[in-house]
């Protein structure tokens, strides 16, 4: 389930209400989600469940599952699985036919996406790039032929090494939106090309958490083309 990504109060009652009434939560950091519990006065029992513990804890967590305990799974921030971890006790439970709740909320993700004024569908959800070497040329391969909007997460230290290889495969002229600090006092966008967001933080030090939405590469429109062939070359395009 999800938990806010800055400001306390996304927290929704729903939230608060399963935290209070699980027997146990998994938490990604312990210290962390505590001080999210004693902010709603939530004493539930905590246990950790990260990724370097994945593999040992699945197990153990679905025994209590199978033996009745409830158990909410949660993030440092924001929505599990996505870009967290999550999604291997998601399956071990299908598998072992454990029902899993989805529990709508905050996510970086959607609140950049929404806020970009770039095109919001069809969107594509990558996460982080990979840091280096072939895995990153080719990251960076697939999202300069994508139409869609595509959408990465960035530390702020990589922001300008991103912004860098983004303008590089892109062009410079590909807009963007990093949006900063979401649901935070210091909450901001950036709106304009690769280039001059580029430019932006190679003066300005980036601070914060960010997200980059960059918006999907224009088709060749011919002018006789009915709409469903535009989207034939869309599909087309996307399948590549
Ligand atoms: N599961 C989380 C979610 O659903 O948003 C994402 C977790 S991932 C480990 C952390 C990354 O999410 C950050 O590096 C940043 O790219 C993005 N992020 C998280 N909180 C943010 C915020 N308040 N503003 C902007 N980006 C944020």
């Amino acid at each position: 389930m999800p938990t806010p990504i800055g400001n306390l109060e996304d927290m929704t009652f729903r939230s608060v209400k399963t935290l209070q009434d699980v027997d146990l939560i998994a938490a990604e950091d312990t210290r962390n989600t505590m001080k999210l519990l004693t902010h709603f006065k939530i004493e539930t029992d905590l246990i950790s469940f990260h990724e370097h513990n994945t593999a040992q804890r699945i197990p153990e967590l679905i025994e209590k599952l199978e033996q009745g305990i409830n158990i909410a799974q949660v993030s440092d921030a924001g929505t599990p699985s996505i870009s967290d971890p999550g999604k291997e006790l998601v399956k071990a439970a299908i598998e072992n036919d454990i029902s899993v709740v989805p529990l709508p909320g905050a996510t970086a993700s959607i609140s950049a996406l929404i806020a970009s004024g770039i095109e919001p569908q069809p969107f594509y959800f990558f996460g982080f790039l990979p840091r280096k070497g072939k895995e990153r040329t080719e990251a960076l391969e697939n999202l300069s032929q994508r139409v869609e909007t595509s959408i990465i997460y960035e530390s702020p230290k990589r922001v300008v090494k991103t912004l860098t290889d983004l303008k590089d495969s892109l062009g410079e002229d590909r807009q963007v939106t990093l949006a900063r600090e979401l649901t935070k006092i210091h909450e901001a966008f950036l709106r304009g090309t690769v280039s001059q967001t580029l430019e932006y933080y190679q003066e300005h030090d980036p601070k914060g958490e960010f997200v980059i939405i960059i918006s999907g590469k224009t088709i060749e429109k011919n002018a006789e083309m009915t709409d469903a062939e535009i989207i034939n070359a869309i599909d087309l395009q996307i399948q590549e």
